[in-house]
């Protein structure tokens, strides 16, 4: 937005405000009244897809502040844990392909930026086994299958590869005959908590104002603008993007016209596992991030190159055991370790130990069909949302950050949203 225009929206706003505070239902009218900052955007919630937010409004010369509870990046929240996979050729739905691939040219731009490196695309190799193979009507398949058929419908680079060809390239991975590979070489991995930081750097090169360790605990809205309330302070505004991530289900009623439980919580835990010896094979330039569907989706896991030469990170999914946003990173026990990698890593990986040299966790938000909702306010176009989680949101997340700061903005998106409106959903849940 030029900022002769964002002007004329903050003096509309400032004029309009203390009809706004007439609403407060405390009846703290005088304190109110002071005057309060305004802005053209306030965006709430700092983590993957808030910081892109936060970067593509400031670059758009928009007068923007972004609030967080912490201090990110941080380990509170779901944008942690050192990498993230990215694939282009996506099997939770071919409408999330547009996202990926406008995001890859994002972190490419803020590499150029920032001199940070985000994204490595060392390829990604996708592994069915013989038993999830044989079983055609499983999610394993299934998800295998609807990857392979995106790649084709957008042009995405991959090769089909059958077990002995996987074992002959890439002599990490066990699997026996019957199971085949999709190798995607545009696949990889992003660094995070690089990613975050980047764009909450570039954001405030480009004057954008960021509080942090700040929680905001309320956001009214009506015809002339949004104010924004945090325990600390209240700010003013033309439009508001919130990205709280695991906190949604705070906002659900309010704010996403859906129910608490539409935004479900569930912890997942990250392994290192020793490697037997300091080799090559594991190195980015040697092996892929993977993913290894069997015949349950949640019987298969993932995991990445060795980044320090020394451990190799790797992780599956839990969908039955509901947490909360503010229960914070949990204890790993040692039995859980070895758990999974008696159960995955010594049937699948050739080359690690059983040792756990590491271990964290990290939340997932899941919407009902595992996809994302991104939609405006319940009451107000005002206010536009992201829920972009569901356990696969990170390599979509600048550009999810994009069209939320061009909708708030009153620009028309690059991407189509009409895939992730709540409309989707029954309220009464
Ligand atoms: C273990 C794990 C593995 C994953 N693996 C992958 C993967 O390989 N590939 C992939 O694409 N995706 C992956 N994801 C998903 C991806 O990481 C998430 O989709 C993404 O990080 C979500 O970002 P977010 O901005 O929605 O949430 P967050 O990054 O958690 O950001 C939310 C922010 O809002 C702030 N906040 C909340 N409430 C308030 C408030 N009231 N006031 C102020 N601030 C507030 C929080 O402090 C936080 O900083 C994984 C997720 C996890 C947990």
């Amino acid at each position: 937005m030029p900022r002769s225009g964002s002007d004329f929206w903050c003096k509309e706003i400032e004029l309009q405000i203390p009809s706004l505070l007439e609403l407060d239902r405390w009846g703290t009218r005088y304190i109110d009244r002071l005057p309060m900052e305004t802005y053209d955007l306030i965006v709430v919630g700092l983590g993957a897809v808030g910081s892109a937010a936060l970067c593509q409004s400031a670059l758009r010369g928009a007068r923007v502040l972004g609030i967080d509870r912490f201090h990110p990046p941080h380990e509170l929240g779901s944008s942690h844990g050192e990498t993230r996979i990215t694939r282009q050729a996506i099997g939770e739905g071919m409408e999330f392909a547009p996202l990926v691939l406008r995001t890859n040219v994002l972190w490419r731009a803020l590499e150029a930026a920032t001199g940070q490196e985000l994204m490595v695309q060392n390829g990604g190799l996708m592994l069915l086994d013989a038993a999830g193979q044989a079983d055609s009507q499983g999610a394993g398949a299934a998800f295998y299958r609807r990857t392979a058929d995106c790649a084709k419908r957008f042009g995405i680079a991959h090769q089909l590869l059958t077990a002995a060809e996987v074992r002959q390239r890439f002599p990490q991975f066990v699997l026996e005959n019957g199971g085949e590979g999709y190798l995607e070489p545009g696949a990889g991995f992003l660094f995070p908590e690089r990613c975050v930081a980047a764009q909450l750097s570039l954001a405030g090169a480009n004057h954008a104002e960021v509080r942090t360790n700040e929680i905001v605990t309320e956001i009214v809205t009506d015809s002339a603008g949004v104010v924004v309330q945090t325990n600390r302070s209240r700010y003013g505004a033309a439009s508001v993007v919130l990205t709280p991530g695991p906190w949604m289900a705070q906002w659900a009623r309010t704010i996403c016209g859906l129910g608490e439980a539409h935004f479900a919580v569930y912890r997942q835990t990250l392994y290192w596992f020793a490697l037997q010896e300091n080799h090559p094979r594991f190195s980015p330039e040697q092996m892929p991030v993977f993913l290894w569907s069997s015949v349950r989706v949640e019987k298969g896991f993932y995991g990445f190159p060795s980044l320090d030469g020394v451990s190799l990170k790797v992780a599956t999914e839990q969908f039955d055991v509901l947490s909360d946003a503010g229960s914070g990173p949990a204890a790993v026990a040692p039995e859980q370790a070895q758990d999974f990698y008696d159960g995955r890593v010594r049937v699948s990986l050739r080359g690690l130990t059983s040792r756990c040299i590491r271990a964290t966790t990290c939340l997932y938000t899941v919407v009902p069909d595992h996809s994302f909702v991104i939609d405006h306010g319940v009451d107000s176009e005002r206010v536009w949302f992201a829920s972009a989680c569901s356990g696969h949101g990170f390599k979509h997340s600048a550009a999810v950050g994009e069209v939320l700061a061009q909708k708030a903005l009153g620009e028309l998106p690059t991407v189509d949203l009409r895939p992730f409106a709540r409309q989707r959903f029954k309220v009464n849940i």
